[in-house]
């Protein structure tokens, strides 16, 4: 029944890839099929389902900023991370720059947008960036439980070649004590993090960790706690999908991050991860087939948390 359900769902919102448009500010993403569309279920009893380009790699670009977020908060109380970033919705874009001058004492207003994502690896644990970077790399290889995950090169070198409002980010907020460390390997490290390659089915198991309150789905370990779930949870549904997070909200209703890759990563509390692909982006950077079919399948199968 869900195999049909995925399917049907897929075939029905094939058409909505012709509305939007792959990014081209990272020239390297311009490259991709726009009309790919592709879904991993991953419940948490571990039955999975799939369909259509589920296995196509993309990069994982804006997802990696739970992951990031995960590490944080596992490194630091949560009074630390105000300190520095706030987890406020943000109802500009996800490269905005405004808020940092004139509001909320320069610190950036979520972790799910640029700012507070590039500021987020300065709070990982480590002694050095490159260990920082490696913490949250290795935090994702183990939350989707595949250890050959890597880096895209080209995708990699796209960013940083043409990374210019990301460097503005971050000089801005080195310039207002938010950022205290080397800003060129800060940001060396949040393009990589960008850069990294993933399917549906890793961002998919990646949610049914957080699905699954922390614990891992084949041996139930406690990977991350349930707290820190909760928090991710709840940022995930304030600024998951950038400024278009309150409609998503009402239009899907689960916890979700977005990336202008193209993915979707979705958690249904007690139920299943799901990972979605489609790189022809709306207006505010989400995958405009993508929504849609999450929308659908929300409403197919109840998913909404509200
Ligand atoms: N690498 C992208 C950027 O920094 C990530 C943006 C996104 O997925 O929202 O612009």
């Amino acid at each position: 029944m869900m195999q049909n359900i995925l399917e049907k769902t897929l075939e029905d919102h094939r058409y909505w890839t012709k509305e939007g448009a792959v990014a081209t500010y990272i020239p390297e993403l311009s490259k991709q099929k726009i009309d790919a569309l592709g879904i991993y279920v991953h419940e948490v009893n571990g039955e999975v389902y799939k369909a259509g380009d589920w296995n196509m790699p993309f990069t994982i670009q804006s997802i990696s900023k739970i992951i990031s977020f995960i590490c944080v908060l596992q490194d630091n109380s949560i009074d630390t991370l105000y300190k520095k970033i706030t987890v406020a919705p943000s109802s500009d874009g996800f490269n905005s720059i405004v808020n940092l001058e004139t509001k909320n004492e320069h610190r950036p207003l979520n972790p799910m947008i640029n700012s507070g994502a590039i500021a987020c690896i300065e709070l990982v644990r480590g002694n050095t960036l490159e260990e920082k970077y490696e913490r949250i790399l290795n935090m994702i290889r183990s939350l989707s439980n595949n250890p050959y995950i890597k880096v895209n090169e080209s995708v990699y070198l796209s960013e940083k070649e043409t990374g210019d409002r990301n460097r503005a980010l971050a000089y801005f907020m080195k310039s207002t004590g938010t950022i205290e460390t080397n800003v060129e390997e800060l940001l060396d490290a949040y393009f990589r993090l960008c850069s990294i390659e993933v399917t549906c089915e890793d961002i998919a198991s990646i949610a049914a960790v957080l699905a699954n309150d922390g614990k891992g789905i084949i041996d139930g370990r406690e990977l991350i706690s349930k707290k820190i779930c909760k928090t991710v949870k709840a940022v995930m549904t304030t600024c998951g999908l950038y400024d278009g997070s309150g409609e998503y909200a009402v239009s899907v209703g689960v916890p979700s991050k977005s990336g202008v890759g193209g993915g979707i990563l979705a958690v249904s509390p007690g139920k299943m991860g799901i990972g979605v692909f489609g790189p022809s982006l709306d207006a505010k950077g989400n995958s405009i087939a993508g929504v849609k079919v999450l929308e659908s399948l929300a409403n197919k199968l109840d998913l909404s948390i509200f």
